[in-house]
């Protein structure tokens, strides 16, 4: 099916601003609340918000094999396991409704614009999934490279299994939240000091993680595995990924079994998916992998995506200020490869489940995706546009993540992923 959503000539209706991340090109999909509190799945062109379910109901899906109530749900998991061909149809049918010249009857009918278009202050954003399972993965090379170092040994960084596995730990998908959501500093347990005795009491080393995360299809059934070549089919979308990590609480937990309360306290996500279809024309190559991978590993043509991202602290009533700036191709490990690779035990991957890309950093020191990284452990603090300095994140502080792609004209982006941090309580 022909991805006519993606033409770069098209122009929608509704108006939209210069440099907007939801041209018509877009049409990502989420979960919000309406002024009248009812809840709704819809999707965004410009700085207006679409009721899919008001559209549905009112007959603009017709031809479309979709269940009456299916975008009057609190979660888009239901619409996501009806497959990619569905999504597709939906797209290309809002693109049609929404487009300069293509399609006049919402344009011109007063009482549905009412009921199906709200301005992005008449509702508030909700979690789009309900996460059944939520993985985080470990694959930017250069990431992995730099906490080897600061962590183990400069010589030997990357640990004897990371060329070969895409490496990755299960999370906690119950604190899962979206964008605008506040979040307490975590308590834990630290490293003992002296006295030999743990600390305990507020993280003193609150980190961001600037990730991505891709939301799955219905993959595979338990004891089945999902191929490299077919592993993309079952990608609905992305989102930004703010991995929230507690470096205290990590490096004393962590051992032998990997992260837990250091990493579960919340991670935020931008609240609009952005479809893999969208991002088709923003396709790239991966860096090359050497060793090559084994067999159910390897992949052919294009299975990276170029996406600008950009990492932000805005301190209390402060402006902001841009503290890193990478890029999603930098993935060594592609999203292909880690669903072929989450799968190749015959693990089940459901409707709505989240992987986490891992940090991503980039090869040079302003790409550094973490703070533990950009200040090298707290080593060279950071300077922020009011002369105050950050080795971590401080009370009051926000962090905000930002992506998009660009090209022909065309920026599709993810909108905030953003997050405030409130004293410990
Ligand atoms: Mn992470």
């Amino acid at each position: 099916m022909p991805l006519s959503a993606n033409d770069p000539s098209h122009k929608s209706w509704l108006d939209v601003p210069a440099n907007s991340d939801f041209p018509i090109q877009n049409i990502p999909f989420g979960v919000f609340l309406t002024r009248d509190d009812v809840i709704t799945i819809g999707t965004r062109i410009g700085d207006t918000a679409i009721d899919l379910g008001a559209l549905h109901q009112l007959g603009y899906f017709k031809g479309i094999d979709l269940t009456d109530d299916i975008f009057l749900q609190d979660s888009l998991n239901d619409f996501i396991a009806d497959g990619r061909k569905t999504w597709r149809l939906v797209r290309n049918r809002v693109s049609k409704i929404f487009r300069e010249g293509s399609d006049t009857e919402l344009r011109n009918n007063d009482d549905h614009r009412d009921k199906v278009l709200f301005s992005l202050d008449e509702i508030e954003m909700q979690m789009p999934v309900d996460v059944g399972d939520y993985t985080d993965f470990y694959a930017s090379k250069e990431h992995a490279t730099n906490v080897g170092s600061l962590f183990r040994d400069p010589e030997n960084a990357l640990m004897p299994n990371w060329l070969h596995i895409p490496i990755g730990y299960h999370g906690r998908s119950s604190s899962i939240i979206p964008s605008g959501t506040p979040i307490h500093r975590p308590i834990g347990q630290s490293k003992p000091g002296d006295d030999g005795k743990p600390g305990f009491g507020p993280s003193k080393l609150l980190d961001f993680e600037l990730e991505m995360a891709f939301i799955t299809t219905a993959a595979n059934d338990l004891g089945k595995r999902v191929s490299i070549d077919e592993a993309e089919d079952h990608i609905f979308g992305l989102v930004l990924f703010n991995d929230w990590s507690a470096r205290d609480i990590q490096a004393w937990e962590y051992q032998p079994l990997g992260p837990f309360l250091g990493k579960s306290f919340a991670s935020t996500i931008s609240p609009w998916i952005v479809t893999l279809d969208a991002l088709e024309p923003f396709r790239a190559k991966g860096p090359e992998q050497e060793p090559k991978p084994l067999p159910y590993l390897q992949q052919q043509g294009k299975k990276n995506f170029d996406i600008h991202l950009q990492a932000i602290i805005q301190p209390e009533n402060g402006e902001e200020n841009i503290v890193a700036n990478s890029n999603f191709k930098y993935m060594y490990w592609s999203m292909a490869q880690q669903l072929a690779h989450h799968t190749i035990n015959g693990c089940n991957v459901r409707s709505g489940d989240m992987m986490g890309s891992g940090t991503i950093s980039g090869p040079t020191k302003d790409s550094y995706g973490s703070m533990l990284e950009l200040t090298w452990r707290g080593q060279n603090p950071l300077k922020l546009s009011d002369g105050s300095e950050r080795k971590f994140i401080e009370d009051g502080d926000t962090v905000i993540l930002r992506g998009h792609a660009e090209k022909d004209g065309v920026r599709i982006g993810f909108g905030d992923c953003s997050g405030k941090i409130l004293p410990a309580h």
